[in-house]
């Protein structure tokens, strides 16, 4: 209760205001100010499709659920296929990880891929008249037929085996990768436009002279399809079989009789189906592989997933020789592995520890120690590096009109770099088409269209026509210490669902069965959306001088520039590293 009577005359006389404080430019004296700057987000940055994952996780978060799988198909034709096997390099570079753990972005992606079938309609592109040939229709030429069929280019992919899909389809086995949805998001590119003619060999069945005269451009994704020789003695015996023939074999339907013990030679992804294959088939399986299993190259989980279903692993040995009976496979000879200095691949080098020999025996010998690409088989005038085709930033090879990417060049093997050469090249095609057109074109517009300071770019960049609306957007990536975490609570990631493994190595069926549609809806909500402003009021509600207010004219927020003070709490608050304080503007 206030003072009454007597007691009111005792209180003292203040000055009040009866008018608006707002004459007093309170931030007229300030040095820097706010700026909303939306960056990068590292899982972004980390991906080498070029996703705007942070993107469509917001739009999840929001409910927004058809917009998000729209945002995500921009960028990615598959994603029911690289939410399934992309080793997840996102992952690893997700600030949650720093925090709790980092958020299960393929398992999101997958279901919004799983929910992008069977069929999503894409925006009409202007159509243009320029026809695009593509040579191989794995990951590499089915992205870059994809995003030159969303740029109105009349595009034909020719295709040396029976279907599409390269070794999506040929080799991968079904329990990581069903047909049925390999199927599904062919459907979706060929729904595009994308005219896609099977049982054509180019250089064999169609010179490469024809369609090079007959196409405005030609792009090259051949893949890497020969398995590399051990050199070992005895290589040719009746049991030593080349690992990725075998895999074919099997995804052709066929079950090759393996005997009781198989050995796998090699420690990649090759190696690892193989095994898990071989299993599958009722064989005992060991994985012979020369480094340790910190440097094994295949997928962390995979490796995870053989050992769950009985496949044993030999580190630091090498097959030395294969011994057999009457031509036919009993043993190998290995010898002990050491780790000397680093590689050319940065890896430790294995040395042989030449004292100490033993040996396992075996009925069937899979070798698995890498494909190599059939420089052969591709246009000899065109330029290689090493055992592969030398490309520019924007798969330009050394021939007029000829790009190339995937498997086929120095690229990293993975689908996901395969998905990200082939939209790179897309974007080179399309420059290039329009140059000759004589349209204006940027000189070197790539590092507007990156995710941070890697290759992966934006297509939605490049056609200018981003649906979300960014404010003052840089380069610059956003790391933890970014962050305000203070306003983020704990949750537990919520892991895939697998098949028990008994059951698992009992067949074919497929064993990582995802999230559930509500998990991955979960799973979206524990993102921290780095590095973009989502509009969560934060700053508004902690600016001292009440200088932010929802925004006008399409802005997310107005700053009142004579009140601000320049003292930075927005930005320190700013969860997600959206706000930068900056001299510029004033
Ligand atoms: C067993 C195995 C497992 C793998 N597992 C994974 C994994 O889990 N995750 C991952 O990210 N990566 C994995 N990879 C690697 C990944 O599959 C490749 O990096 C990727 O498929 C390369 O794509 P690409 O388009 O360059 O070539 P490919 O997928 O090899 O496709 C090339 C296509 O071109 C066709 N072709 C070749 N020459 C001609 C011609 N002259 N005319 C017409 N067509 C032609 C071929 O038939 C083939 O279909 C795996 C690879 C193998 C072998
Ligand atoms: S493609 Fe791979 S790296 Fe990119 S978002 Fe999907 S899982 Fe992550
Ligand atoms: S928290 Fe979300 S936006 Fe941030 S890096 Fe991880 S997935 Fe990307």
């Amino acid at each position: 209760m206030g003072p009454s009577g007597s007691e009111y005359r005792r209180v003292p006389p203040i000055a009040v205001s009866s008018s608006s404080t707002l004459v007093n430019h309170t931030g007229s004296w300030k040095y820097i100010r706010p700026l909303f700057q939306d960056r990068v987000a590292p899982c972004n940055a980390g991906c080498p499709v070029g996703i705007d994952i942070e993107g469509y996780m917001n739009l999840l978060r929001e409910g927004r659920v058809a917009e998000a799988r729209d945002l995500l198909l921009r960028e990615n034709p598959m994603p029911g296929v690289t939410g399934r096997v992309c080793h997840h390099p996102c992952e690893v570079s997700c600030n949650r990880e720093s925090f709790d753990r980092a958020v299960a972005v393929h398992a999101v992606e997958r279901m919004l891929g799983d929910l992008a079938m069977p069929e999503v309609p894409l925006p009409a592109p202007p159509a243009r008249n320029q026809r695009v040939a593509i040579v191989g229709s794995g990951p590499a030429g089915l992205a870059c037929a994809y995003h030159l069929a969303g740029l109105g280019y009349r595009v034909t992919v020719f295709e040396a085996a029976t279907q599409p899909g390269g070794m999506l389809r040929l080799a991968i086995p079904e329990y990581r990768l069903p047909e049925a949805v390999l199927d599904r998001e062919i459907e979706r590119i060929r729904a595009r436009g994308v005219e896609i003619i099977c049982c054509v060999n180019v250089g064999d069945d169609l010179p490469w002279w024809s369609v090079r005269a007959n196409y405005d451009a030609v792009f090259l994704a051949p893949g890497a399809h020969r398995d590399r020789a051990l050199e070992v003695e005895g290589e040719q015996s009746r049991g030593v079989e080349p690992g990725l023939k075998f895999l074919e074999d099997v995804k052709r339907g066929n079950r090759p009789n393996l005997g009781r013990q198989v050995i796998v030679v090699g420690g990649g992804n090759t190696a690892i189906d193989c095994a898990r294959t071989a299993v599958r088939m009722g064989a005992d399986c060991l994985v012979l592989y020369r480094r340790t299993r910190a440097e094994m190259p295949a997928i962390p989980d995979e490796v995870e997933e053989a050992e769950r279903e009985g496949v044993k692993f030999e580190f630091l040995a090498a097959p030395v020789a294969f011994e057999s009976k009457r031509g036919r496979l009993k043993a190998v000879e290995c010898v002990r592995m050491r780790l000397g200095p680093p590689d050319a691949s940065g890896r430790r080098r294995p040395i042989p520890v030449d004292s100490d020999h033993f040996t396992l025996p075996a009925d069937t010998v899979l070798t698995a120690v890498g494909e190599v690409t059939d420089l052969a088989a591709v246009p000899q005038d065109l330029e290689r590096q090493d055992s592969a085709l030398r490309v520019g930033a924007w798969g330009e090879t050394s021939g007029v009109r000829v790009f190339a990417g995937g498997d086929v060049t120095d690229e990293t093997r993975s689908v996901a770099h395969a998905l990200g050469a082939g939209k790179r090249a897309a974007i080179g095609i399309d420059r290039y088409l329009r140059q000759a057109a004589g349209e204006p074109v940027e000189p070197d517009g790539l590092a507007r269209l990156r995710y941070g300071g890697s290759g992966n770019v934006s297509i939605t960049r490049w056609r200018g026509d981003d649906p979300i609306q960014r404010a003052s957007p840089t380069n610059d990536v956003v790391r933890f210490e970014d962050l305000n975490p203070s306003h983020f609570q704990r949750a537990a990631r919520r892991d895939d669902r697998r098949l028990h493994s008994e059951t698992a190595r009992s067949g074919f069926t497929e064993v990582n069965l995802g999230l559930t549609r509500d998990g991955a809806l979960e799973e979206a909500r524990r993102c921290f959306n780095c590095a973009v402003c989502n509009g969560c009021e934060l700053c508004l509600i902690f600016c001292p001088d009440v200088a932010i207010a929802r925004g006008t004219d399409g802005n997310r927020f107005d700053i009142a520039l004579d009140y601000c003070k320049g003292c930075g709490v927005c930005a320190a608050e700013c969860p997600r590293g959206g706000i930068t304080m900056t001299r510029a503007g004033l």
